[in-house]
């Protein structure tokens, strides 16, 4: 039996029903769910299926920070690595969003390797999503905030693997010039 595929599927079946009732913010308000497949998808090629535990966690990464989720449940399915990756990813959602934002920057250079190639997948697909699907409401000056600040973030997730890092200038240039940043 191949347990990392029947975790990887239980793992994708789990964020799925978390996630039910989550649509994406943008305008055609996309299942929730696309956005961690493809932050999944993007951490597996990168990581040439080599990271079941970096997989898993990009599956999950939101399940604590927007569901009902507690650290301690994916603890006891999917182990105390993705457990702790996840919180590692997870904001506290206590504190106001521009604190929220400020803290992302300070402190993501000192997370671990995998938080920091799950940043810049997640920022990726965030940004990429912003110019396919943007925020209704959200006024142009909020877009080019966003984009400044996704950059910002993952600044310090450089040098660690060459393919996620392509990607995610690659759609941050095309936001840049989307927005006119
Ligand atoms: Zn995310």
């Amino acid at each position: 039996m191949n347990n990392d595929l029947v975790k990887l599927s239980q793992a994708t079946d789990y964020a799925a029903r978390q996630h039910i009732a989550q649509r994406r913010k943008g305008e055609r308000a996309e299942p929730y769910i696309n956005h961690l497949t493809e932050v999944a998808a993007m951490l597996a090629e990168a990581t040439e299926g080599a990271d079941l535990v970096l997989v898993i966690g990009g599956l999950l990464h939101d399940t604590v920070e927007d569901t009902d989720t507690r650290p301690e449940e994916l603890a006891q399915r999917f182990g105390r690595e993705v457990a702790d990756l996840v919180q590692e990813v997870t904001d506290d959602k206590s504190l106001p969003k521009d604190v929220r934002k400020r803290l992302q920057v300070e402190t993501t250079p000192h997370k671990s390797v995998r938080a920091k190639l799950l940043k810049l997948a997640d920022k990726t697909s965030n940004l990429r999503g912003l110019m396919t699907s943007p925020p209704a409401g959200w006024t142009r000056e909020r877009l080019r905030d966003y984009v400044v600040w996704a950059e910002q973030v993952v600044r310090s997730c450089r040098g660690l693997n060459p393919r996620l890092e392509a990607q995610f200038d690659a759609a941050y240039d095309t936001a840049r010039r989307h927005f006119s940043v």
